[in-house]
């Protein structure tokens, strides 16, 4: 038999982690590894952190799993903890990101279907968005290399090229249910939302009683340096998908609404065995501990300053290989120049430097490290990478 033992859909690279250590990955034979990778922005805390890792293990003894048939005080109070700390008045927890996708799309369908208005039922998605891998998320996209094959996709798609207003106004019909856009695209090549553009979406809906979906799966939840992306924009959603971080390495996501656009989700329309159940609230209530601590975001903005300007000192040293910088707070990138290589470079760190980083669309190198990284590892960080743009041939196209 050829086929592997996993099914072969990853491109799995060298690198064979069996142990963490706070901002740190440890290998099979004990190489070490600078974590600025963070599981794509999952690791929030970094590796094994004590808090984190105490409350798994507490409600692991205590009670880990009942059906959704039966009342749920974990899960009341994380998604009361959730709220009281954003726009939303109710929450919907999942097993990752792709399932909050869709629950917010059926949410929005369901939204115009009991206003009375079935035949909205289309999003306005953008160009080079990701929204994860199931169908009804690799129709959301317009990326060839997500959906060639999987044909026929989920009706009710349309797309525009991100951060044009125009373009995606111009798209609204009446068949139009809302937007879905994440504040901050992450794989498409971590591009922010200019503010024209996000409260521009917001105005449009606000006009013409569409419902504003954000995907903050990977800006969310402290990234950006602020609890959630939109925050940076003075706009709130109506519907908006986490994940990634709100477990910090523990599967769990959540769909999160207004009361009005979740007035479709009445009992029987939506489920998940798994979501919501004691071990995951458990684990997302450690997270809240620590983020919600009085400066926790304001600190992970001071570190994204510090990233961001050691960056700025680094691409004019090595401006033949970096173009420009993207993103916000921790969640940064770095376009590279033509031809296409940040997917050598970041092989280039990670087996030359030990420094783990992403590969996302348009040529961009991403920075995801743990929220809760210090100084020291912002200077190590930069080392690695300008040894490694030193070090690194460009390689020739043939
Ligand atoms: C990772 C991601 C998803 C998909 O999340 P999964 O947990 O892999 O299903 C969706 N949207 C965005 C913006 C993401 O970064």
């Amino acid at each position: 038999m050829a086929i592997t033992p996993l099914m072969p859909v990853y491109p799995r690279c060298g690198v064979r982690p069996v142990r963490g250590e706070g901002c740190y990955l440890i290998g099979e034979q004990g190489e070490r590894y600078l974590d600025f990778a963070a599981g794509i922005a999952v690791n929030a805390l970094g590796h094994g952190h004590p808090h984190l890792v105490q409350a798994i293990a507490d409600q692991a003894a205590t009670l880990m799993h009942v059906s959704n048939l039966y009342g749920s005080p974990q899960g009341e109070a994380l998604a009361q903890r959730i709220i009281g700390n954003c726009f939303a008045d109710t929450v919907f927890f999942t097993n990752s990101g792709v399932e909050a996708i869709e629950c917010a799309i059926k949410t929005a369908r369901r939204y115009h279907h009991v206003n009375g208005n079935p035949e909205r039922h289309k999003l306005i998605t953008f160009q080079n968005a990701f929204h994860g891998r199931s169908l009804g998320a690799i129709s959301a996209t317009d990326q060839a290399k997500m959906r060639d094959g999987f044909e026929p996709l989920l009706p009710g798609f349309a797309y525009a090229p991100f951060n044009d207003l125009d373009a995606a106004l111009a798209l609204i019909d009446g068949e139009t249910a809302g937007f879905l856009v994440e504040t901050v695209q992450g794989e498409g090549g971590m591009t922010a939302g200019t503010p024209e553009f996000i409260r521009g979406l917001r105005q449009a809906c606000d006009d013409h009683g569409l419902l504003l979906i954000l995907d903050e799966i990977q800006c969310g939840y402290g990234r950006t340096g602020r609890f959630f992306a939109y925050e940076h924009y003075g706009i709130t959603p109506d519907i908006m998908t986490v994940a990634k971080g709100i477990g910090a390495g523990f599967p769990l996501g959540a769909c999160l609404a207004t009361e009005e656009a979740a007035k479709g989700m009445v009992a029987g329309t939506h489920g998940s065995t798994y979501g919501g159940n004691p071990l995951a609230m458990a684990a997302g209530q450690a997270v809240l501990d620590v983020m919600l601590e009085v400066g926790f975001f304001e600190r992970v903005a001071q570190k994204g300053e510090r990233l961001r300007s050691a960056f700025e000192q680094l691409i004019p040293n090595h401006d033949h290989l970096f173009e420009e910088i993207r993103g916000k707070g921790l969640m940064l990138g770095i376009k590279m120049k033509e031809p296409a290589v940040s997917r050598d470079f970041v092989a280039h760190l990670r087996d030359n430097h030990g420094l783990l980083t992403v590969a996302a669309g348009e040529n961009v190198f991403r920075v995801l490290p743990p929220l809760v990284i210090e100084d020291e590892h912002i200077d190590e960080c930069i080392e690695k990478l300008s040894a490694g743009a030193r070090s690194f041939a460009v390689p020739m196209d043939d």
